[in-house]
């Protein structure tokens, strides 16, 4: 589990941009993060993976607390909006890569690989350079980097929103995929897009003015929005 109690974030000791934040997730939710340019989805996602100081309150895995815990250790995986593939590496070493740091065995690594191009379909490109394959695929090697490295916690910022409309929503039935094939992971799902919160998610927590607006269930949030701000976010019937 996921428990965050009163998590702050203030950049440059002036800049107050969240507050407050309470959230528990259980092992298993997909939670997806809406909300406004620039209100803090990122620095939350970026927060939990360890990427980024946490100024108040703490955020605990599995009932410990990880304020000062590297990335490395946290058993999270990170999936930006730019893949940030290694160019020079073939799409089998650059979801090795972070193995190979790992000091796996070659075995091991080549099991790993095999595992998730399969749950991915990028067998067929494994011998490819980035540069050779299509937005959705490249992607498609982002989400595997994160998932040969089995993390507990999958965070996922606005990971289709560089891709055309369909292989946005190809890519995002495969994410729906991926939750089903690990049932165990938490994953941490943040996007501008409305169809996909309400697909993907098992709640969708809606940040504004630093805080946390509301948390619910996509159906609870589209029927009882607690606030118009809500309701325009989720484009419920006025
Ligand atoms: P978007 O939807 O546009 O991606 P976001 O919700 O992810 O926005 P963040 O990137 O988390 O927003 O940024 C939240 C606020 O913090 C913004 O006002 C941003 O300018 C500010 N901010 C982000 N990173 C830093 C930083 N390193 N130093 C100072 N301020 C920052
Ligand atoms: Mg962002």
């Amino acid at each position: 589990d996921l428990k965050l109690t009163d998590v702050g974030k203030v950049y440059g000791g002036t800049v107050e941009v969240l507050k407050e934040i309470d959230l528990d997730i259980k092992a298993g939710e997909l939670i997806v993060f809406v909300g406004p340019s620039g209100c803090g989805k990122s620095t939350l996602l970026r927060m939990i993976a360890g990427l980024e100081r946490i100024t108040g309150g703490t955020l605990e895995i599995d009932g410990q607390v990880v304020n000062d815990v590297p990335p490395a250790q946290r058993g999270i995986a990170m999936v930006f909006q730019s893949y940030a593939l290694y160019p020079h590496m073939t799409v089998r070493d650059n979801m090795s890569f972070a193995l190979q740091i790992a000091k796996k065995s070659k075995e091991e690594i080549a099991a790993s690989v095999e595992r998730a191009a399969k749950m991915l379909q990028l067998e067929p490109y494994l011998d490819r350079l980035p540069k050779a394959l299509s937005g959705g695929q490249r992607q498609r090697v982002a989400i595997g980097r994160a998932i040969v490295r089995d993390p507990k916690v999958f965070l996922f910022d606005e990971p289709l929103s560089n891709l055309d409309a369909a292989l946005r929503v190809a890519t995002r039935i495969e994410i729906a995929q991926l939750k089903e094939a690990l049932p165990d992971r938490t994953m941490i799902y943040v996007t501008h897009d409305q169809v996909e919160a309400m697909t993907l998610a098992d709640r969708i927590v809606v940040l504004a003015n630093k805080g946390i607006a509301q948390v619910g269930s996509p159906l609870e949030l589209y029927e009882t929005p607690n606030s118009e701000f809500v309701a325009q976010f989720i484009g419920s019937p006025a």
